[in-house]
């Protein structure tokens, strides 16, 4: 890139947007130089971690961001931007010449609008401060990743984030309605907030996925819900995993959306809930919201499409039991003290690849000498198809190649993915950990996502080496 000093990026910066905003603090600056990929937290823990960038900065304007950017463009310097640092797939990974742009002092909430259904914020606000916002005003995003603590809003749409309660209220790409931009050049867009528009292709599409290569997001509008009327809880025990994949085929089919469909294999049935199911039973959790009528409805053809299928109902109690700990967070850092390795691998496919994709997968992974565990279940459904979320532990004989058994069973997990004909990620992104792949999945077509992040960021400043090969 630009060839020039760490020291004197940080004192451009400085100059231009004012020394207050780049951050000093050195834990600060570690904490903002990586996502929470697992392999970033390994090498964050090694005797010599990777170099701190040019410098962290935090922008208190979009007036702000743009002049970072201008900067950055004509001198060809780097620019990663963080959210809150909870992506998993090493979407944050700056070189010792690269800028940071940290949107945490980002985070106002500009607008609820209650007659139109519409929310705005500034991109750095955290998903559950915008949420409990929004319940103080009697609504609800309805999108509930189970970062909800520890992810930004713009994060949200720049990672193609999906939530607990997606089968009713969608992905946030069905949430996301307006934006707020800053183009690599500088240029500042905006579009407007409209229930649809037919005004040629979608910009909104730049930004979802984008994992910062496109732009940074200053400001984004969501569609918004009044908190639901009511709700129901029901658990439901299947022999076998292929029965309940194929209840759930059958429920989305019918035209029902419980706001949350989870189906756990029998590895993590029994893990989670084993007082409520029988050995080797799995068990789908389902949470019907909104009208009362509606609600009622649903339960009631829920339950009878189970039982068709097999199904034995086991009460609210493991749906209850999620709901207090689902946003509880594993902590990886502590397997990794033990030199054992932790992460989970989400992938999708349409119905009647489902089956082979979760046995391939698991199979495929099971084969890696030092695979302790692999587990799965499903926590997104379509009515064409589904998503399978892996869990894997690994432990090396030697925890010196903890990350050389890490890439060979995420190899595994990629390579079974792609030959059941499956997506190789249903909602956490590329980043680093799935970049070889993408290609293979989009065929030629990887071509032109090329094309476009060229044009868009001809100096090549935007995150490079995340999502897209290095140029
Ligand atoms: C315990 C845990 C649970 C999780 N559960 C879920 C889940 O249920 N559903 C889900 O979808 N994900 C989940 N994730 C993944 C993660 O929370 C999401 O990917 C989230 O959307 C990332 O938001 P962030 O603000 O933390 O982004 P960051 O990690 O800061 O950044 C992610 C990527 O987006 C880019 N970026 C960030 N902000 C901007 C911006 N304003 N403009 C342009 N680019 C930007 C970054 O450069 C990076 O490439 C989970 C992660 C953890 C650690």
């Amino acid at each position: 890139m630009s060839g020039r000093s760490p020291a004197s990026i940080r004192d451009d910066v400085a100059r231009l947007v004012g020394a207050d905003r780049v951050v000093d603090d050195p834990t600060r600056i570690a904490r903002a130089r990586r996502d929470s990929w697992v392999i970033a937290v390994w090498r964050s823990l090694q005797a010599t971690p990777p170099p701190p960038p040019a410098c962290v900065v935090r922008p208190r304007s979009t007036a702000e961001v743009s002049a970072i950017l201008r900067y950055a463009s004509r001198e060809r310097v780097a620019v990663v931007p963080f959210g809150a640092g909870s992506g998993v797939c090493g979407g944050i990974d700056p070189d010792a010449t690269s800028i940071v742009v940290d949107l945490g002092e980002m985070r106002a909430l500009r607008a609820i609008d209650g007659h139109n259904l519409l929310a705005t914020a500034e991109a750095g606000l955290l998903g559950s401060e915008f949420e409990a916002a929004l319940n103080d005003a009697g609504y609800s995003m309805g999108h509930f990743p189970q970062s909800i603590a520890l992810s930004s809003v713009g994060g949200w749409v720049a990672t193609r984030s999906a939530g607990q309660f997606s089968t009713k209220y969608g992905n946030i790409e069905q949430m996301f309605v307006a934006f707020e931009a800053v183009l690599p050049s500088g240029e500042i867009i905006r579009t407007r907030a409209v229930p649809r528009a037919s005004t040629g292709p979608d910009l909104r599409h730049l930004f979802l996925g984008g994992e910062g290569t496109t732009g940074i997001l200053t400001e984004v509008t969501f569609e918004i819900h009044p908190r639901p009327a009511a709700t129901e809880r029901q658990a439901i025990a299947f022999p076998t995993m292929r029965d309940g994949l194929e209840t759930l085929r059958r429920i989305v089919r019918a035209g029902w959306r419980p706001a949350v469909l989870r189906l756990y294999d029998e590895i993590e049935a029994g893990r989670a809930f084993a007082g409520a199911i029988g050995a080797s039973e799995s068990l789908l959790l389902v949470l019907c919201e909104g009208p009362t009528a509606l609600v009622a409805a649903e339960r009631a053809a829920v339950e009878a499409t189970c039982a068709e299928a097999g199904g034995r109902l086991v009460g609210s109690g493991p749906v209850e039991s999620w709901l207090h700990h689902r946003n509880t967070v594993p902590g990886f850092e502590v397997f990794l003290r033990q030199g054992m390795i932790v992460d989970t691998i989400e992938v999708a496919t349409t119905w009647d690849k489902i089956d082979r994709l979760y046995a391939g997968v698991l199979t495929a992974m099971r084969a890696v000498p030092g695979l302790i565990v692999a587990s799965g279940h499903s926590s997104h459904t379509y009515p064409t198809g589904t998503n399978i979320y892996f869990t894997f532990a690994a432990k090396p004989d030697d925890s010196a190649d903890i990350e050389a058994l890490y890439f060979r069973i995420w190899a595994a997990a990629m390579e079974a993915t792609l030959a059941a004909g499956g997506t190789i990620s249903h909602h956490h992104g590329i980043g680093r950990v799935r970049r070889e792949w993408l290609p293979r999945e989009l065929g030629a077509a990887y071509g032109t996502l090329v094309a476009l992040q060229r044009a868009l960021d001809p100096a090549g400043i935007m995150n490079p080496g995340a999502l897209l090969r290095p140029r």
